[in-house]
């Protein structure tokens, strides 16, 4: 395997600091760093980014950022044991790795100084990914803050996040990723691929930001008719819907769906045209 620094091998830095793998904490090591570099690779211009990790852990990914160019990277982690190991990668690359030790849920990344254009680039925890991804895909203005998201998630997840109207991944998830980034996933790895293996396969989803909403919406109003589209998605959306407002036949006619349908048929552009006409008929 060829080297992609002069640092220790993961096994060794895993050994060094007894870094024994926590469940809780959703702890999936990738250990090669050949791999870890080519995730790395997925995210776009590294050399003019600022590049935000989740979860650095002993720092796989890290190395592959670094390695490959990005001009700094921000990483945030909850685990303290993982800290030293994480100051010497800082150390290798000096001015290039900021560390932050606390929870990804709390902590602001944009208190650190970081530059635009920021991407962000994870092996997630499996715990808070999917809501992670819900915070980055709603915040108050759009664009947003980052400009591209290259993440790992289980396969369903990333299945659910770049799902087609048309069958049962599809649903919340698709919308909020779809109506305002480009998803697609850019790499499938089995479980052998981390340490300890997790029981199912992964996907890396490489998500870029829009300039704008593919089809204008009020973001709220949006989310209100897609949670009551999907929250009982078996039923005929004029029942699913029928809680949104008394003429909600009307909306759905005007919004060009057939009342009789189900939200798994539904397009993207049919879910912004029905929130445009509930926000008109409010
Ligand atoms: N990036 C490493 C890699 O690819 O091998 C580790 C990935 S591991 C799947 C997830 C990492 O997220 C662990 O290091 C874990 O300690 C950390 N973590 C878990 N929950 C976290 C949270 N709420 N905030 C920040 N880091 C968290």
């Amino acid at each position: 395997m060829s080297r992609i620094d002069d640092l220790p091998p993961l096994r060794e830095v895993i050994a060094a600091h007894g870094l024994s793998a926590r469940k809780e904490l959703g702890q999936n090591f990738i250990l090669d760093l050949n791999l870890t570099a080519r995730i790395a690779r997925m995210a776009g211009d590294l050399a003019q980014s600022d590049i935000i990790e989740i979860g650095p852990g002993p720092g796989g990914l890290t190395r592959g950022l670094l390695a490959e160019g990005a001009r700094r990277v921000l990483a945030i982690e909850k685990d303290a044991r993982c800290l030293p190991a994480l100051e010497q990668i800082a150390a290798h690359y000096p001015g290039r790795l900021g560390v932050v030790a606390g929870d990804a849920l709390t902590v602001d990344p944009l208190a650190h100084g970081l530059v635009p254009p920021i991407r962000i680039c994870a092996n997630l925890p499996y715990n808070v990914g999917t809501e992670l991804l819900v915070r980055w895909l709603t915040p108050p203005q759009w664009p947003p803050f980052w400009t591209s998201l290259t993440l790992m998630f289980q396969r369903e997840v990333a299945e659910r996040i770049t799902a087609r109207p048309g069958g049962r991944a599809y649903g919340r998830l698709a919308i909020l990723a779809q109506w305002r980034a480009e998803a697609r996933i850019v790499m499938d790895l089995p479980p052998q691929a981390f340490t300890p293996p997790p029981k199912v396969s992964s996907a890396v989803v490489h998500l870029t930001a829009l300039p704008a909403p593919r089809h204008p919406a009020d973001p709220a109003l949006l989310s209100r008719v897609v949670a009551a589209a999907f929250g009982q998605r078996r039923k005929m959306l004029r029942a699913s819907l029928r809680g949104l407002h008394p003429a909600i036949e009307d909306l759905l006619h005007e919004a060009g769906i057939p009342p009789t349908e189900r939200a798994e048929q539904v397009p993207l552009e049919g879910f912004c045209a029905l929130a445009r006409a509930l926000a008109a008929a409010l």
